[in-house]
């Protein structure tokens, strides 16, 4: 049987890290994954006039999963907002329905140098999955300006949850949880935000559900100083949209190199979009010196989430750590000892540590 993947490369250095990853997939997976091209992001709007055409959207829906590199650069900034590169991504997440973004955030023990936080904290690693809810909060909730009376303009933003959003998010992390060290811990302001109060209210609802697995709370502010003071306490991380968009950047720099980290975004069915978390680098697009990890990551998370196929991923996983223990570095992994590989040198080394 085989698998319909939609690939949208992107902008910058979008062709050249989805092109790597999908070497290694048909490395791993020969045969499985009929590529569907989908055009996105700034090359659409050079092509058609609109970050996302029907067509494309339709392409995606009808896939078993999207692959995306990164989409967005210079030549579109001035555009307005609904004309954006990075408005694709949001038409195909409201689309798909994908309102869990999972964000694992790990530091290799051979980049613990590329870690900002004191060495015996480096020291101790960390392996820790940041669970953002996507599709609701106060990025969707109502927002606008108005006058007072004195004349003073006011703006506001509105954070809005229901019970549905929080139930859903809330399985998502204990589902994940019970796949690793079985510890969620959920982060809100419910000293302060009665959407974060019924958050909370909820997520030890459904924690009911996985007695297994322990639950904790801890206010947004805390987790900001925990993360970094002793990121090794965490496992799965499970918080509001902005929140999670919040420490999960937080999270990222303290590995070292966004050029590492993969992600997903998951809905109600097994059909995800993952892409690693950094953009289309504009400034080293086209140059071969871009860190593919990140994406060839992503290829393992879908794998595993998506298609059943862990064991797949766990050899792309144990294949990118035989290859940075090898002493392979990019350029933005770099470090006094080692001289910097192509993308490409990179992928090769990616594949033949497979073999
Ligand atoms: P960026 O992540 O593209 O780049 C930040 C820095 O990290 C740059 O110096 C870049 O060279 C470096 N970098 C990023 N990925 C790298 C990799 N794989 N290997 C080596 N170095 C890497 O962020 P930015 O510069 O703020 O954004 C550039 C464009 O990307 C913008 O148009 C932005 O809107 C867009 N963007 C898109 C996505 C997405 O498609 N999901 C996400 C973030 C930003």
């Amino acid at each position: 049987m085989s698998f319909q993947l939609a690939v949208i490369e992107g902008d910058g250095i979008g062709p050249e890290i989805v092109q790597a990853s999908l070497q290694v997939l048909e490395k791993v997976a020969p045969g499985r994954f009929q590529y569907k091209p989908v055009l996105a992001g700034g090359r659409s709007i050079d092509q058609h006039g609109v970050p996302l055409t029907d067509a494309a959207l339709t392409t995606c829906k009808n896939s078993d999963s999207v692959l995306l590199g990164a989409v967005g650069g210079p030549k579109w900034d001035t555009l307005p907002g609904h004309l954006r590169p990075e408005r694709a991504l949001l038409g195909i997440r409201k689309e798909l329905g994908l309102f869990a973004n999972i964000r694992p955030a790990k530091l290799y023990q051979v980049l613990k140098d590329a870690c900002p936080l004191h060495r015996e904290t480096a020291e101790k690693g960390f392996d820790m999955v940041i669970i953002r809810e996507l599709t609701g909060g106060i990025y969707y909730g109502e927002r606008g300006r108005k006058t007072d009376s004195d004349g003073n303009t006011i703006a506001f933003d509105t954070e809005i949850y229901n019970q549905t959003e929080i139930d859903r998010i809330a399985r998502v992390a204990f589902d994940l949880a019970r796949k690793r060290t079985k510890k969620v811990c959920s982060v809100d302001k419910a000293n302060v935000l009665e959407s974060s109060r019924l958050w909370r209210e909820r997520v030890h609802q459904i924690a009911k559900e996985y007695p297994d697995v322990a639950v904790s709370d801890m206010l947004v502010d805390n987790a900001a100083m925990q993360l970094v003071r002793n990121p090794a306490q965490f496992d799965v991380i499970v918080t509001a949209n902005m929140f999670g968009d919040i420490l999960s950047d937080e999270a990222s720099q303290l590995t070292g190199s966004i050029g590492m980290l993969p992600s997903a975004s998951l809905g109600e069915t097994r059909c995800g979009m993952y892409e690693p978390i950094h953009g289309s680098a504009p400034d080293i697009a086209g140059k071969n010196v871009a860190n593919p990890l990140a994406t060839i990551l992503s290829i393992a998370m879908m794998l595993r989430l998506s298609f059943d196929m862990g064991s797949k991923a766990d050899q792309i996983e144990k294949a990118v750590e035989k290859t940075l223990l090898k002493g392979c570095r990019t350029r933005d992994i770099l470090d006094n000892n080692s001289k910097p590989l192509s993308t490409t040198e990179m992928t090769a080394e990616v594949i033949s540590a497979l073999a």
